[in-house]
């Protein structure tokens, strides 16, 4: 229950703004974009807390004022921030965290809301309830689409390494949390996932990586975190859609230290055509980019097949110029850390981190034993774009009616061990679809 507001505290600390680490830490690790100042909870504005969590506030620093939305910090000034920034001081939680969903549409909020209570809500129905403007269909796939295998198999050996002695995880441009949530046991405290779509974070935090600290902000300005606050930093599949890559790439390493890792997976190659492709740019331009912190390039498509071979990952040399060249995504990897090149075996599907289930791209026949399960793309799209999936995923697999029957489950039967490996079996998270 909110346990207190701005109008029982206004009269009983008038201008106070005190230093709240009630968040484990998170208003420690902010720092305004703009001026580079703390961030502190302004005392005289409307603040509800919830648990001992700051759910609705504003925060103040030198130059501006920013409103956190159901728990969420949002540090940039565009205008839906604004608008809910006013809701925030006027009392209208509620109103607020409908401008920062972008639900303008009456019935499109109400039935939003009415699934979002639900305890029960599964996040497929949750993205569907955040209407057709959501672009969300595509990352209920996300946990076995190439592009992530890549991007999971590099996380968890470059974290794992940058991270062994404590120390935070930072995915930026991190949407609904899908990689945040490789991060979850590497990251000591909590992992924090940046992004500037609301929906997506309210999203990872509430089912894809429950625990994460969520911090909406905009990866064309300055990161609000301060300096060495990291010591792993990712952006994957979004960093050809910046704008500002300069500023994005110096922001990285700035946030990262020195002792830290910076990696960008998945950035598209500019010499190559994408069909998504944003503003990509060549190998050398990337490289360039992260040249203060010894950058080693990648081809997607390479580590893609060591992974499906069953690994080892190999990221003790750059790979060759014809290699980049010829891919249509790079794995970008900087770090001054001598123990981060190495080759770094796979790890096996063992205990699930959320319950093992079929992976939502299988059709399950309802009757007969062995159970034959077939892959169904949803769309021609999906399947152009993540066509490399074949590689892996069967189109078609016989299992035994009782393993099937058996999901979900948190240990592996020893009939499901190889098809977890291939992906036709998931770690997903809890009430996932
Ligand atoms: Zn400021």
């Amino acid at each position: 229950m909110p346990s207190s507001s701005g109008s029982a505290s206004r009269s009983a600390s008038a201008s106070k703004r005190e230093h709240t680490d009630v968040r484990d830490g998170t208003l420690d690790l902010l720092r305004c974009p703009y001026c580079g100042g703390r961030l502190e909870l302004v005392e005289s504005s409307f603040h509800e807390r919830e648990d001992g969590e700051i759910t609705n506030a504003i925060l103040g620093c030198h130059c501006c004022v920013f409103p956190i939305v159901a728990g969420i910090p949002v540090m940039h000034l565009d205008p839906a921030a604004v608008a809910a920034r006013e809701q925030i001081e006027a009392g209208r939680p509620d109103l607020a965290a409908r401008r920062m969903f972008a639900l303008d549409d009456e019935q499109q909020a109400a039935r939003f809301e009415e699934t979002a209570a639900s305890a029960t809500a599964t996040y497929r129905e949750v993205v569907d309830a955040l209407g057709p403007g959501f672009e969300g269909g595509y990352f209920l796939y996300r946990f076995s689409d190439p592009t992530y295998l890549v991007a999971e198999a590099v996380v968890r050996a470059v974290a794992a390494t940058t991270l062994r002695g404590g120390g935070r995880g930072l995915d930026v441009c991190g949407g609904s949390g899908h990689l945040t949530r490789s991060l979850m046991d590497l990251s000591s405290p909590a992992p924090v996932v940046a992004d500037f779509y609301f929906a997506k974070l309210w999203l990872a935090r509430r089912f894809t990586a429950p625990g994460c600290e969520p911090v909406c902000c905009d990866g064309n300005a300055p990161l609000p975190f301060k300096t060495h606050a990291f010591g792993f930093v990712v952006c994957s599949d979004a960093f050809h859609y910046i704008w500002t890559k300069r500023l994005l790439a110096s922001e990285m390493m700035r946030v990262a230290g020195d002792t830290g890792a910076v990696v960008v997976t998945h950035a598209h190659n500019a010499l190559q055509w994408n069909p998504s492709a944003g503003m990509p740019l060549p190998p050398g331009a990337y490289r360039d980019l992260f040249d203060e912190m010894t950058p080693r390039l990648f081809a997607e498509r390479t580590l893609l097949g060591e992974i499906v071979a069953g690994g080892p990952l190999d990221l003790s040399q750059a790979h060759g110029t014809a290699a980049l060249d010829a891919d249509l995504a790079l794995t970008i990897i900087a770090s001054r850390r001598a123990d981060v090149w190495r080759p770094y075996p796979l790890e096996e599907p063992s205990e699930a981190r959320g319950e093992f289930r079929v992976n939502p791209l299988y059709d399950v026949e309802p009757d007969g034993d062995p159970a034959r399960l077939r892959l169904r793309f949803p769309s021609e799209d999906y399947e152009e774009e993540y066509g490399a999936a074949r590689l892996y995923l069967p189109e078609e697999v016989l299992v035994e009616r009782a393993a099937i029957d058996a999901l979900p489950s948190v240990r592996l039967s020893s009939g499901l061990t190889s098809l977890a490996r291939r992906r036709v079996v998931l770690d997903l998270p809890k009430r996932y679809y």
